[in-house]
């Protein structure tokens, strides 16, 4: 919602508790007595688009953030300058509890804007306190963070769709891509298992054949095959189908010791959810459109999750991650959170899988993006790579840790899209 400046304003009594959040005396030590100054923001084309943010401050100190994809919730997290010009932006919490109340409704893209921000916030944090971010998200529980590869066997979904489908998603296309990846280190992996596999399906039903139901099963065959048993493998459904349909999938699934079936049913049906978790003998994962702590009880509470996978830049925030992480691990639930970002949401997130118990493995999903890893440096040791041999080291620098590099992200720039460093 929009007022007559264009900005996404929504009045007191919007939905939420009305609270005053403002802030009369900083009352901090000058040192830390900094305000933000701007909220500037950038789209880089990688594998998405991705959308990064920067906050700036009226010290030498700024943050870089990213939001879930770009376009709507760029042009949010830009806005928020109107509400963030002045506030210290050490008040993380409260500037995200004053994001959320101020423009509750914004749904799934508010969420993300407000993500962009709130992750540069931290990133100014850690480095006005010379800091990692994941120190201040409660310490450490490991060196490195486990990233599981998002792999294509045959081609990426929506890539192959002029042609017949069996041709392209083929048992050793799958066997093929999943030896690579276990080639090049990562010791856990997942596909896409919603590719169409036949033209006669009516995808608008949600519902398969047997025939097609084979199909997927021969492909789980052929990646078990090929790379055994002693690798985490999971298979996203995308929500696609109906409670009967995943059923016989899953069903058929449980010989093959999976990690996790992801995402069988639509994101809002949660007893869907429930009734599969309960009924099928593989781990259920689902989050990655379901934003903030509250939604994520909804779900703990109903058993409607063997697995979470909050998406890092459009839960709500790291400390939104870290509060889920809890919420999760009250019920005995671990943490993989879905990323389809850049270096810089990627380390964010890398920050609060550090800082967590409950964690089993972070998503990077840019193995077709030779460059991925070129975008950022890390401030502490500028000539290692982000991500070897499936995992990353969790960076020691202040803040999050990395810096842009100016030329890669110029290079890769959206048009019209405005650089940054
Ligand atoms: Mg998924």
């Amino acid at each position: 919602m929009r007022d007559d400046e264009g900005d996404y304003r929504i009045p007191p009594g919007g939905g939420v508790p009305w609270r005053d959040l403002s802030v009369e005396e900083a009352r901090r030590p000058p040192e830390r007595d900094l305000e933000i100054t701007d909220v500037k923001t950038m789209a880089v084309a990688g594998n998405f688009t991705w959308g990064l943010v920067k906050v700036e401050t009226n010290t030498e100190h700024y943050g870089l953030g990213e939001t879930f994809r770009a376009e709507a919730a760029l042009d949010m997290a830009e806005r928020l300058v109107v509400d963030l010009k002045g506030e210290n932006p050490l008040d993380v919490d409260r500037l995200l509890e004053l994001m959320n109340q101020r423009y509750t409704g914004c749904g799934r893209v508010g969420q993300s804007a407000f993500t962009g921000v709130e992750t540069a916030l931290w990133d100014i944090k850690g480095k006005v306190l010379d800091v990692p971010v994941y120190e201040l998200l409660g310490g450490k529980y490991r060196d490195e963070i486990t990233i599981y590869c998002d792999t294509h066997g045959g081609e990426s979904l929506g890539q192959a769709a002029s042609r017949d489908p069996t041709d392209v998603y083929t048992p050793e296309s799958y066997a093929r891509a999943a030896r690579e990846v276990v080639d090049e280190g990562f010791e856990a992996l997942k596909f896409d298992l919603d590719v169409l596999t036949s033209r006669d399906v009516d995808t608008a039903a949600r519902r398969l054949d047997n025939e097609s139901i084979e199909h997927k099963v021969s492909l789980v065959e052929a990646v078990r095959d090929e790379i055994g048993y002693d690798v985490d493998l999971g298979m996203d459904l995308h929500w696609n189908f109906t409670v009967e349909t995943a059923r016989r999938i899953g069903k058929r699934l449980e010989p093959y010791d999976l990690a996790w079936l992801e995402d069988p049913v639509p994101p809002e049906q949660v007893e869907a959810h429930a009734r599969l978790a309960e009924e099928l003998h593989l781990p259920i994962l689902t989050g990655e459109n379901v934003v903030t702590a509250a939604r994520f009880d909804d779900y703990a509470r109903a058993g409607a999750m063997d697995i979470a996978a909050p998406d890092v830049n459009k839960c709500g925030g790291l400390w939104e991650l870290r509060k889920i992480a809890t919420v999760c691990d009250l019920r005995g639930i671990p943490l993989a959170p879905h990323n389809i970002s850049s270096p810089v949401g990627t380390i964010a997130g890398v920050h609060v899988c550090a800082a967590i118990p409950n964690f089993l493995a972070l998503e990077w999903h840019a193995r077709d993006v030779p460059w991925w890893g070129d975008l950022v440096r890390r401030t502490d040791a500028p000539d290692e790579p982000i991500l070897e041999d499936g995992y990353v080291e969790l960076p020691e620098g202040p803040g999050l840790g990395v810096e842009l590099d100016p030329d890669v992200a110029a290079e890769h720039l959206v048009e019209g899209s405005e650089l940054f460093v």
